[in-house]
C-alpha cells in the first residue's frame, strides 16, 4: 500500500486514510467537489447554444469522467 505525506504536518499516512494520524487533518482523494459546477455551466451554455440536452449531458458526464481520471492521484487535506 502506498504512503502519502500530510501537507500540514508531514506525517506519512496510508493512502486511503481519510484523517491524518498526526494532526487530524481531513484527507480527500480524487477530483475536488466543486468540479461539477464549471462543468455544468459550460455544458449548459453549449447545450443551450446547440439546443440539445444531449450536448449538455455529454459535456457534463464526459467532464466528470475526465476529471476523475485527471485527479485520480490527487490528494488534498483540510482542517
Ligand atoms: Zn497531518
Amino acid at each position: 500500500m502506498s504512503m502519502i505525506d500530510c501537507p500540514y504536518c508531514g506525517t506519512s499516512i496510508h493512502h486511503g486514510y481519510t484523517v491524518c494520524t498526526g494532526c487530524h487533518a481531513v484527507i480527500e482523494y480524487g477530483p475536488p467537489k466543486w468540479i461539477g459546477v464549471p462543468l455544468m455551466l459550460v455544458g449548459a451554455l453549449i447545450g443551450l447554444a446547440a439546443g440539445s440536452w444531449m450536448a449538455f449531458f455529454g459535456i457534463f458526464l464526459g467532464g466528470l469522467f475526465a476529471a476523475s481520471y485527471l485527479f485520480r492521484n490527487s490528494v488534498r487535506a483540510s482542517r
